[in-house]
């Protein structure tokens, strides 16, 4: 059930029928992997607590540095030094004291990824490496949790969905699996704050859908996003039948 503070807090968006106080309920006892609290992890971060996502799990190893600050907009000037997850604790406590946080400061490895995967509804990855993509999304495949995925880097931004409970739905590894590009991350490369947001944003959006259940969610599209031009552009991405991860003999 909600109580009246909830149901105040989260009128606005109750207000939508295809939310409504169902789909609210939904979200409030929906549990969510965040992996990365960085440009992509601020935003979803703020909104799905914002939102009255029941419990999320953060996930990073990393403190706070001051070239993060103008796009990692969940942090602020006086958490330089500390460890994100407890920066983003502290705000996201701010925001919504209603909901569970729960921290993962260490690295997870295979094991300790499993399980809290396992644990969980929905994962978002907002990581800025390759290996730890491969890594969320090996298992996401092997729990069968959505996982939505966002990446953006210099002034171009990338979106998709990857559902393994829907038979024609492909995965990280489908897509991006035989790529040979040589790994850049923001930090090298550079990128522009409002479009980490804008992608991070779209990521909240799509976990809010899969989780109440409403909407078509953005799976088996790509979404690209070219800043300089504000262009979007959507690709249909297919399953790989022959995909390592995915594939009929990891099935
Ligand atoms: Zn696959």
């Amino acid at each position: 059930m909600l109580n009246d503070q909830e149901l105040l807090r989260y009128s606005r968006q109750i207000l939508l029928q295809h939310i409504d106080i169902d789909g609210q309920l939904r979200l409030k006892e929906s549990r969510v992997l965040i992996v990365g609290l960085g440009g992509l992890g601020a935003p979803v971060a703020l909104y799905l607590a914002a939102a009255g996502v029941g419990e999320l799990h953060l996930a990073d190893f990393d403190t706070v540095d001051l070239t993060n600050l103008q796009r990692q907009i969940i942090h602020d000037t006086d958490s330089v030094g500390m460890s994100k997850v407890d920066s983003a604790i502290k705000r996201l406590t701010a925001i919504n004291p209603q909901i569970a946080l729960v921290a993962h400061r260490a690295a997870l490895d295979e094991d300790s990824l499993a399980a809290v995967v396992a644990g969980v509804d929905l994962v978002l990855d907002c990581s800025d490496n390759f290996s730890t993509r491969e890594a969320v999304n090996a298992a996401c495949v092997s729990a069968g949790k959505p996982l939505v995925s966002g990446a953006a880097i210099r002034l171009e931004g990338q979106l998709s969905v990857f559902d393994p409970r829907r038979a024609e739905s492909p995965c990280y590894h489908c897509l991006y699996g035989h790529g040979s590009e040589a790994e850049l991350t923001c930090s090298e490369a550079g990128v522009v704050g409002p479009l980490v947001g804008l992608v991070g944003s779209l990521q909240a959006l799509e976990a809010l859908k899969l989780l109440a259940g409403f909407g078509e969610p953005l799976v088996g599209r790509l979404l690209l996003i070219d800043a300089l031009g504000t262009r979007f552009r959507e690709l249909r991405v297919k399953r790989d039948p022959g995909c390592s991860v995915c594939g009929p003999k990891h099935a």
